[in-house]
């Protein structure tokens, strides 16, 4: 098939990402990948700024990791979780629980982010049940958050750019309140935590859980908020009788320059979701821990167990694949590796500031945020990004970057100077 063929299908039956089926937004045809570059079909390699949403910590096409799969994959593919294990579940079991925040024990292997995440809001609400507090059925949680497309996830995500007015009527009404504006590095003031602290006082009845992504808020508005937060929610969860579920999809396995964000504000939550770069972007899989304690009272009532089986719970090429992505990790000095491209995106993003159409640039860890004052062209802005070698996808007023691990200093700075170049030229 020639590529006009492959993109003129493309446009007629496949559907991407939030894209219209009449009039789609262009797709670059890949031919393959390696480290930071993806290459278009025509040739053309773009060094990545996205980690292909959060995953490819490592790069592509990752030589350590191809090993894995393909050792796994003459051993088996696949096979059912009921009433089997294997060593690559286990041993991937043991390696997350042991790097996992202290406190956190138990592990339900799923097969994506969103599911992992429905499985958290139910364990939160079976704990309640096993508990015999029926009544705590909803979840409390900050605008502005992304917690995934499916129902319940979609239920917890920004009530605005979470679909919700498409979909009122039908989501679960659920308790929100703003997100914090207390920036990251700084302490929240007693206005800050106002409304956070009145909705817990009035609603922890019928509060099970509250469910926001620590420290980071990824794609519902790329905000970094103060650690305090954080340590806030902690306290008052255990005031009222609410569990914490943290969401680190986006932030887990280093992306904030800590293995895991809620170590910037030294809590543990009472149930964790993890995914997008748990396999090192191989493939879709995820899981959701918990502590003990959720764990022993969902178990201590009928059903007596925990309602939830996805057909490849546990798949044994991406538990082999996570645990050779997670070994990768672990030899990398984080703090170094992560800290080195906190540094040269603070120093070469920082111009933007200076600009007109620029409302706020941020970094955190390996992610750097230019916030502009209008919503950008998201298909003009891709192609001249395209034109300068780099691969950037803005949505809404957000241009940022979160580029692979791997990333090397030249290569970040033809990065950040894409980025810049077009971003001047942006109104
Ligand atoms: C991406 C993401 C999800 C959803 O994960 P999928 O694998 O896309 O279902 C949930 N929460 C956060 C914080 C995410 O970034």
């Amino acid at each position: 098939m020639k590529t006009e063929e492959l993109l003129k299908f493309d446009r007629e039956h496949i559907w991407h990402p939030y894209t219209s089926t009449l009039d789609p937004l262009p797709v670059y045809p890949v031919k393959r990948a390696e480290g930071v570059y993806i290459e278009l079909e025509d040739g053309r390699r773009l060094i990545d700024g996205m980690s292909s949403w959060w995953c490819e910590i490592h790069g592509y096409n990752h030589p350590v990791l191809n090993a894995a799969l393909e050792k796994q994959m003459r051993d088996m593919a696949h096979v059912m979780f009921g009433g089997f294990t294997h060593r690559p579940a286990v041993e991937l079991a043991r390696k997350v629980l042991s790097i996992a925040p202290e406190g956190i024990d138990k592990i339900f292997f799923c097969d994506s982010g969103s599911v992992s995440v429905e499985v958290a809001m139910k364990m939160a609400l079976q704990y309640w049940y096993a508990a015999g507090r029926t009544e705590k059925k909803h979840f409390l949680t900050i605008t502005k958050g992304y917690h995934g497309d499916t129902w319940n996830a979609m239920s917890v995500c920004d009530p605005v750019t979470g679909m919700h007015g498409i979909f009122h009527g039908s989501l679960p009404i659920q308790y929100f309140i703003p997100r914090p504006e207390c920036r990251f590095g700084q302490e929240c003031r007693e206005e800050d935590l106002r409304e956070l602290k009145e909705c817990m006082a009035v609603h922890h009845a019928d509060i099970a859980a509250v469910i926001l992504e620590p420290i980071v808020q990824g794609a519902g508005g790329m905000w970094f908020y103060s650690a305090d937060y954080l340590r806030e929610v902690r306290a008052l969860c255990d005031r009222y009788e609410i569990l914490l579920i943290c969401d680190e999809i986006a932030t887990g396995f280093g992306r904030t320059g800590k293995l895991w964000a809620v170590e910037h504000a030294g809590i543990c939550p009472d149930i964790m979701c993890i995914g997008k770069a748990i396999t090192g972007g191989y493939m879709s899989f995820a899981a959701t821990m918990a502590t003990e304690a959720v764990g022993t009272v969902i178990s201590s009532k009928d059903p007596y167990v925990f309602m939830h089986g996805p057909t490849f719970m546990g798949n044994p090429l991406a538990c082999a694949v996570s645990c050779a992505s997670i070994d990768l990790l672990l030899t990398y000095n984080l703090a170094e590796k992560i800290g080195n491209i906190e540094q040269q995106l603070k120093i070469e993003l920082a111009p933007a500031a200076l600009l007109e159409q620029v409302a706020d640039v941020r970094v955190l860890g390996a992610i750097g945020v230019i916030e502009m004052k209008k919503p950008v062209d998201m298909a003009v802005l891709q192609a001249k990004f395209v034109e300068e070698g780099i691969w950037v996808r803005p949505f809404g007023r957000l241009v940022y970057i979160m580029p692979p691990y791997i990333i090397s200093a030249s290569e970040l700075t033809r990065l950040t100077r894409g980025l810049l170049k077009i971003v001047k030229e942006t109104e």
